[in-house]
């Protein structure tokens, strides 16, 4: 139920928005003129949203239905107020919307302002959408009235921006929100000519850089000054000047996307795509397209420079803009491109789609599946020409969203085939280059079945890793998954080019395959040798390991740890426990090096005594060493850590 306000009441910011505000009002921003585009850009939404809702409901209207925004600036009352017809807001709404910042963005917001100091912040407003507020970087006193449709008052909010604002109700005639300005005296003087936000020409070129393409027309009064012309229509020179009021409309409200391919620069695509989406920086990538055919569309679709500061946090909410001659009918949606591809921002406009078009509806509308799929083709085309043709923004591109290609691997079926030629990987083969899987093949030495990889932390860890050592020594080339993503996306891809993915810290390594059958049949033969004692081993790790092996991929180290190549692998095991599903385990098998010292030295406790605490004691520290080395902690670390001291005065005694 709305709440009714009958008094005039005084309530305070809460503390995130109140910071906000000060940050506002003691502006350190430059750019300061970019209020302007904030306060349209919401006008604008709310038309839209007022139009879209009225699809369904006429009533809402009120009989007024030429939606538009309008500039007033004043100069006897030194403000600039901006009004438009739209959705307007409800007592309740105005305090959920204006006196709060639900927004858990705001939070990083204002760390990151405190992060970077004053330079680049203003490209932070729009970013996190708190561009009501920018009004405070101009005005010493915002007063807003509102009314919703259907309302029999309105709303008038007022602030100064001083941690408190008043809210009463009040009468409006006309439905949508009026803000009202009042400017600061350095923003209404014409000290800094474009600055002077009551200057008429200084508001239209404003409007001309920022907002061309808003789809409503934002209109301002022009004085004109006329003679007034004669019966033959020639001018009257000794007659006083007449004044008469012109309205103009100040944006070209062409949409871009339906101007002609050849015909737009890139600086146009730039400006039209920071506009629309709230960004500072240029785009990485542009595909502008028009189709005809089963169905007909066309699309501008952009790849943001920077994926948004939490996209691989939340539930994303970007998503493509509908139209449908070049009338706007939804944002955000979100049921055109699959889930891996969430990034891309842009827009659809095609005549098939319907106007009054439930949000339900669409999901099931065959036009929009069809579309969505022609997308999604196009910008996997868009990406394998950039990763052939030019790598260093390809790179770029995977810095920012190679994870969300990642998990298309594993969450997209269809589009695998696709998407695995995309994948990069950090390797064995350089220091800093990545690989694809592609050229990992190319280099592949003959008689190699299978494609190695190696998962860890980073680099530095993977390479210390003992199972490293032998594939090093042979040259082959080790691919390395330092993304949790990338062993689940491995795991669904299984092979590529037939070859399969083999990590080596899993099964066997088969390194027969790779030129050494001497060194499996010598540790097959230890193996026989030592029995009993990889018997005796296992029994004193009893429940820690399912297997206890002579190894053939250790060379320096004593020991290390692997999983077998059923089930999950360690790695897998480590995200899934800290995903709170810690039922999976991996079948720990602990290798021994049977040429290693410390072999021979369990080897002379088993054979002196192989019930003492002593051979335990070792069989413990082995493991604890093995744990260690795959980057995981001993269970109980305290003891592992007696253990060595242990040891270590024994070896002293
Ligand atoms: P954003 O526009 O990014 O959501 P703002 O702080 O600019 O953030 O606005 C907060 C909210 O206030 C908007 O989401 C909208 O619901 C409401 N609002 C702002 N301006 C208007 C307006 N002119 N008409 C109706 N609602 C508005």
């Amino acid at each position: 139920m709305t709440q009714a306000a009958t008094a005039k009441e005084n309530r305070k910011f809460e503390a995130e928005t109140k910071q906000l505000l000060d940050l506002m009002v003691h502006s350190i921003y430059t750019n300061r003129e970019i209020f302007l585009r904030e306060l349209i850009s919401n006008a604008s939404d709310a038309l839209d949203k007022i139009r879209f809702e009225s699809l369904t409901n006429q009533d809402l209207l009120e009989g007024n239905s030429n939606f538009e925004i309008f500039l007033l600036p004043d100069e006897a009352t030194n403000t600039l107020t901006i009004s438009d017809n739209g959705i307007g807001m409800t007592y309740d709404e105005v305090i959920q919307n204006i006196g709060t910042i639900a927004k858990s963005g705001t939070k990083v917001f204002l760390e990151k302002l405190k992060e970077n100091g004053s330079s680049n912040d203003n490209d932070l407003i729009g970013q996190f959408g708190v561009g009501f507020y920018s009004a405070f970087m101009v005005a010493k006193k915002v007063t807003m009235q509102t009314r919703a449709p259907g309302q029999a008052r309105g709303i008038r909010w007022e602030s100064t921006g001083d941690g408190s604002y008043t809210i009463e109700e009040c009468d409006k005639d006309t439905r949508g929100t009026t803000i009202i300005l009042t400017l600061q005296d350095e923003h209404a003087s014409s000290d800094h000519p474009n600055e002077n936000f009551l200057d008429k020409h200084v508001l239209e070129s404003l409007v001309k850089k920022y907002s061309d393409y808003i789809r409503y027309p934002i209109k301002m009064n022009f004085i004109k000054e006329e003679k007034p012309l004669d019966a033959d229509g020639k001018v009257i020179e000794d007659a006083p000047v007449k004044e008469t009021i012109e309205v103009r409309t100040l944006n070209s409200m062409t949409p871009l996307w339906t101007r002609n391919k050849n015909e737009i620069t890139q600086e146009e695509y730039s400006l039209f795509y920071k506009n629309l989406f709230h960004d500072w920086e240029d785009p990485l990538e542009i595909i502008h397209s028009k189709v005809e055919g089963a169905v007909e569309y066309t699309t501008v679709l952009f790849i943001p420079a920077h994926a948004p500061f939490d996209f691989y946090q939340r539930e994303s909410t970007s998503g493509i803009q509908l139209y449908s001659k070049n009338v706007f009918i939804m944002d955000n949606c979100l049921d055109l491109l699959p889930e891996y591809l969430r990034f891309i921002r842009g827009l659809v406009d095609s005549p098939d789609f319907s106007l009054n078009i439930s949000r339900e509806l669409l999901q099931q509308s065959s036009q929009l599946k069809l579309v969505g799929k022609n997308l999604e083709k196009s910008v996997l085309k868009t990406l394998e020409t950039m990763i052939t043709k030019d790598r260093p923004k390809y790179e770029k591109f995977w810095h920012e969203y190679g994870k969300a290609i990642k998990s298309g691997v594993y969450s997209d079926f269809h589009s695998r085939d696709k998407l695995q030629n995309l994948l990069l990987f950090p390797s064995s083969h350089a220091a800093t280059e990545l690989t694809t899987l592609a050229d990992y093949i190319s280099r592949m030495a003959e008689g190699q079945a299978v494609i190695y990889y190696a998962t860890g932390k980073d680099r530095a860890q993977v390479e210390r890793l003992p199972q490293m050592e032998l594939l090093k020594e042979k040259n082959i080339e080790v691919l390395y998954l330092l993304d949790r993503v990338d062993e689940f996306a491995i795991e669904a891809l299984g092979n590529y080019q037939e070859k399969k993915f083999q990590s080596i810290s899993r099964g066997d390594l088969n390194l027969d395959d790779i030129g050494s059958p001497e060194q499996k049949q010598a540790a097959d033969d230890t193996a026989k040798e030592n029995q009993s004692l990889l018997s005796a081993v296992k029994e004193a790790l009893a429940g820690k390991i399912t297997e206890v092996k002579i190894s053939s991929r250790l060379k320096s180290s004593p020991v290390c740890l692997v999983s077998s190549s059923n089930g999950i692998s360690l790695a897998m095991e480590q995200i899934l426990a800290e995903m709170d599903k810690p039922l999976y385990k991996a079948n720990r098998i602990l290798e021994l090096n049977p040429t290693h010292q410390v072999f021979a030295a369990l080897k002379k406790q088993y054979e002196t005594d192989s019930s003492s605490d002593a051979f335990k004691d070792y069989c413990e520290l082995l493991y604890g060493q093995a744990l260690l080395m795959e980057g995981l902690i001993p269970e109980d670390p305290a003891a592992f850590a007696i253990k060595v001291a242990k040891l270590m005065a024994d070896t002293d005694k």
